[in-house]
């Protein structure tokens, strides 16, 4: 029982979660969600090793808790695969999205495309002067974007799939791992911050303690120090070339003074011993950052597309939408005509979709058509007309109305009415070339003239 207490609190320190006691009960919480995917329970589990103690789970070999462990150790190192799962009648949800006006919806298929995105947790582990601070980092990474990730409230089943190109997950660790230095920055900078002043501190006292016991070995070590300090300063400074020798003598002089005190084995001791202390200092005042990659978990999720007929009563059109159930998100139908989006579907004559101000009648036919398929008008009357019902006249190559468009009685082809003129003696139509001067003067058409004319001969050969 020790051991398996033992290998279990071990288990989850590992993993940077939280455990705190109370009584018999151990509370882990704050523990990677890849382990709590494979638990499917989110934490905190309150967990015991004593039998008799209730309100936890008694951790046993074969207690839920105790097989996650052992579930997530065997896939440590390696990828583990999960899918969301997504139960849901979509084909009905999809019907009730969708708000029909003068159609139907008819012959739904569904198909699926899986969509992965990777996730990355990250221990990072923070020691310094004694202390260790870890830090649990879950990083989600999705078609090349980290994004923020969150599976709550998701139904995670293990994956049955193989991932069958792992190229991108490379790609994705990089990226997770920059996010991860992001992420860490900040709390690095504020500990560098804090052990630099700590070390200032340290060598303050560490350089005040052995100047005290060089002074009270006799010499005047410091001094001479401080002295050929000022004066390397002086000759980097110096222009003159009779002002750097005679610098370079009196530095030469008291190096040569320094030699003799350094002989002096005790002071040289108490250098040696100076410079140990300040290097210890460092050390002890230094930062170490280890970054362990405890998981790598991809998960992948369908994302739907639909294939189905919307139906009008002359026409049909067919459609691809998908469906993201991660995002909740629909294609959205966009009206052909004006390209807004569509609350209310409605179909035209043409097949085509539209909203309800783009909706209208042909006033020929009386038929719905968007207003694309309406963008002929008749140029004598201004009413809208459909494809159909609009036909263009070959004089002036204007579309017209049936109403306005006529024969002309003397080529019978169709001509609008504005490019004829009535004939005032048979009250025909016909094109203004048609025309002539009759006997009596008067403009006729020239099948009345043809007519004049025949009679004439008539009236000839009968006179003769
Ligand atoms: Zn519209
Ligand atoms: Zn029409
Ligand atoms: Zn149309
Ligand atoms: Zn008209
Ligand atoms: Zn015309
Ligand atoms: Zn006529």
């Amino acid at each position: 029982m020790e051991k398996l207490k033992e290998f279990t609190l071990n288990f989850f320190n590992k993993l940077g979660a939280n455990i705190t006691k109370k009584g018999e009960v151990y509370v882990v919480s704050n523990i990677i969600k890849s382990f709590e995917d494979i638990v499917g329970q989110a934490s905190p589990y309150p967990i015991t090793f004593d039998k008799e103690t209730k309100g936890a789970e008694y951790l046993s070999h074969t207690s839920i808790i105790f097989r996650a462990i052992n579930k997530y150790l065997e896939n440590a190192g390696k990828t583990t695969l999960l899918r969301i799962d997504f139960e849901e009648d979509l084909s009905e949800k999809l019907k009730k999205r969708i708000k029909l006006k003068n159609c139907e919806i008819e012959n739904i298929t569904k198909q699926h495309k899986n969509h992965f995105f990777s996730r990355f947790s990250f221990l990072t582990t923070f020691q310094y002067i004694n202390k260790k601070e870890q830090i649990l980092n879950e990083i989600y990474v999705h078609e090349g974007k980290v994004v923020e990730g969150s599976l709550d409230g998701y139904k995670i089943v293990e994956g049955e799939n193989k991932i069958e190109n792992k190229d991108f997950l490379m790609k994705d660790y990089d990226l997770a791992k920059e996010k991860l230095k992001e992420l860490t920055i900040s709390k690095t900078e504020e500990i560098s911050k804090t052990l630099e002043k700590h070390l200032d501190k340290e060598t303050e006292g560490i350089k005040k303690h052995y100047d005290n016991l060089l002074g009270e070995l006799g010499g005047d070590l410091t001094k001479q120090l401080v002295k050929i300090n000022e004066l390397e300063l002086q000759l980097r400074v110096a222009e003159g070339e009779t002002e750097k020798e005679e610098l370079k003598t009196k530095i030469d002089r008291l190096k040569k003074g320094l030699l003799k005190i350094a002989d002096d084995e005790a002071k040289s001791r108490v250098l040696k011993e100076r410079e140990f202390s300040v290097n210890n200092a460092k050390q002890k005042n230094s930062l170490n950052i280890s970054n362990k990659l405890i998981n790598t978990t991809v998960i992948y999720y369908p994302i739907f597309q639909f294939n189905l007929y919307i139906k009008g009563d002359n026409s049909k059109r067919f459609l691809e939408l998908s469906y993201d159930p991660l995002t909740k998100e629909m294609d959205k139908l966009k009206c052909e005509c004006c390209g807004t989006q569509i609350e209310e579907v409605q179909i035209d004559e043409a097949g085509h979709l539209t909203c309800s101000n783009c909706l209208d009648h042909c006033s020929e036919c009386g038929k719905v058509y968007c207003g694309k398929c309406l963008n002929k008008s008749c140029h004598a009357c201004g009413k809208p007309l459909c494809k159909k019902c609009s036909k263009v006249c070959f004089a002036c190559g204007k579309y017209a109305c049936p109403t306005h468009l006529r024969k002309d009685c003397v080529s019978g082809e169709d001509r609008c009415t504005m490019c004829l003129r009535a004939c005032l003696r048979c009250h025909g139509l016909a094109e203004e070339k048609h025309f002539g001067e009759s006997m009596d003067g008067s403009k006729v058409c020239q099948k009345c003239l043809a007519q004049e004319n025949r009679n004439k001969i008539m009236k000839n050969i009968f006179e003769n």
